[in-house]
């Protein structure tokens, strides 16, 4: 039996050409102390929570997007994303990092009040977290172009104002520790994608609204939502 229409592989554009397949996005709860903080959390060294958004959400973030319906509270958080290139389960910390295809730019975007909802009643965050194009990605820059960052400035503005602002330095997990430790839930896939969790100063965005973020040294986004 043929298959009856044709589901497209979703995927994220390559610095310097070609196309990264998405298989799934998998993202970091919270990663950096002062955003736990301003969330009501403790940011003790608590192994880190992971969450999922279907590949589908990825939308580039150089285009115009609808403002997500069901929310009055929809936020940005900014994140360093790592695009995994080769596969493997039980990864060593050590080894982590030859697991990376590259590093791009994220916007974790939440509709906070749904997921402040969720979490009140013990709920999963699914319809707070993982809407059509809640996944904002800049295109991915290869590691064998920059290499494997440990510190660079992130940062998120809101028509030109600054919201967000941190170093990649500051995860309370970094890099290979995610991988290792996200490895040992599920076997890590190429087309896999981490989102690694957003420093503090999220905040509510609003139709219309310009969003521009990045990582220096990784990339920009620069989103336009659509104005009702
Ligand atoms: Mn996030």
């Amino acid at each position: 039996m043929s298959r009856i229409f044709d589901l497209p592989c979703p995927e994220i554009a390559i610095a310097g050409g070609g196309r990264f397949p998405v298989r799934r996005i998998l993202c970091v709860g919270s990663n950096y102390a002062a955003h736990t903080r301003e969330m009501g959390g403790d940011p003790g060294r608590e192994p880190p929570l992971f969450f999922s958004k279907p590949a589908d959400a990825v939308v580039s973030g150089e285009e115009t997007i609808p403002f997500p319906p069901r929310t009055a509270d929809l936020h940005h958080e900014i994140e360093l994303t790592v695009a995994i290139g080769t596969g493997g389960a039980n990864i060593p910390v050590a080894k982590a990092l030859d697991h990376v295809f590259g590093y791009g730019v994220g916007n974790d975007l939440t509709r906070r009040d749904l997921q402040a909802a969720a979490r009140a009643a013990g709920r999963p965050w699914d319809m707070a977290k993982g809407f059509d194009a809640s996944a904002v990605v800049s295109p991915i820059m290869p590691a064998s172009a920059i290499g494997h960052p440990r510190q660079a400035r992130i940062w998120l503005s809101v028509n030109g104002t600054l919201r967000q602002e941190g170093d990649i330095a500051d995860m309370i997990w970094n890099v290979p520790e995610v991988i290792a430790e996200l490895s040992t839930y599920i076997r890590l896939q190429p087309g896999d994608v981490i989102f690694t969790g957003t420093p503090a100063g999220v905040g509510p965005i609003q139709p219309g609204d310009l969003v521009e973020g990045g990582i220096e040294g990784i990339g920009t986004i620069a989103t336009r939502f659509a104005a009702g």
